[in-house]
């Protein structure tokens, strides 16, 4: 007969994961490797001004709007955090994470130092954040440049800024080093598998223990 009270089946709270790191250090790759190992994750999308990238689709990467459209958005209560970066606007959009929070799924933020405060202060207990530093500046101008999706000058702005995000480095919950890539993302791997074990993530624990105790052995 099967055990209808295996642990596995066990109701859980959502996990509200945050990625943040200065841009080139490799978030967006390591996000990607993550979502496409663990289908338990879903990519919140986030609304920007940026102009798009070559290798970028609408809708998948980002919802890319103008300027008027995303005032619009933001003055309709329709975002649960924006912040400029590197002279451009960026948004999480509230309804699908507010759902996925509701039904407790899991869900992935690629956001900056200033998102993820205000995500901190609005979803506290839920958000768990890591922080991915780069081996050295110098690689991550490399890195910058070896993505060769922006301009000289738009790679100029984000290495100036870099050094801001990088300040933020103590806010977070974890940090991880991308110096080699696998080993970046099994860090992360064993983070999120230890995040979704915590107690307080998981209150069907306290039916599951009950049923426990009250179970006959001979
Ligand atoms: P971010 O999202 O943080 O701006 P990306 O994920 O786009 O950064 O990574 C920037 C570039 O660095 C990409 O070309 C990516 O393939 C490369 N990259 C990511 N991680 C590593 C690594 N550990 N070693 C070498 N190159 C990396
Ligand atoms: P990029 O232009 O390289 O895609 O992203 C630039 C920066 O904006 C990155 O640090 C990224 O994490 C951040 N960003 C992307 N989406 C959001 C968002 O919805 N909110 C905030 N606050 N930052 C975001």
């Amino acid at each position: 007969m099967t055990d209808t009270r295996a642990p596995l089946a066990i109701r859980r709270r959502g996990l509200m994961l945050v990625l943040s790191s200065p841009s080139g250090a490799g978030k967006s790759t390591i996000a990607r490797n993550l979502l496409e190992s663990d289908a338990g994750f879903e990519l919140s999308v986030s609304v920007t001004t940026r102009p798009r990238r070559a290798s970028e689709i609408e809708g998948v990467h980002y919802h890319f709007r103008t300027r008027r459209e995303f005032e619009v958005l933001r003055d309709s209560d329709q975002l649960l955090e924006w912040a400029e970066v590197h002279g451009n606007f960026y948004a999480t959009p509230r309804a699908p994470a507010e759902q996925a929070m509701a039904e407790g799924r899991d869900m992935l933020f690629d956001i900056d130092w200033q998102g993820a405060q205000q995500m901190r202060e609005k979803i506290r207990g839920d958000i768990v954040s890591i922080f991915i530093l780069p081996p050295s500046m110098a690689e991550l101008k490399a890195r910058l440049q070896r993505r060769a999706e922006d301009s000289a000058a738009t790679i100029a702005t984000r290495l100036a800024n870099a050094r801001i995000e990088i300040e933020h480095w103590r806010e977070y919950d974890y940090v991880v080093v991308n110096r080699d890539l696998d080993r970046a993302f099994a860090e992360v791997k064993a983070i999120v598998a230890a995040e979704r074990l915590r107690r307080d993530r998981n209150p069907g624990l306290f039916e599951f223990v009950s049923g426990l105790l009250d179970e006959k052995v001979e």
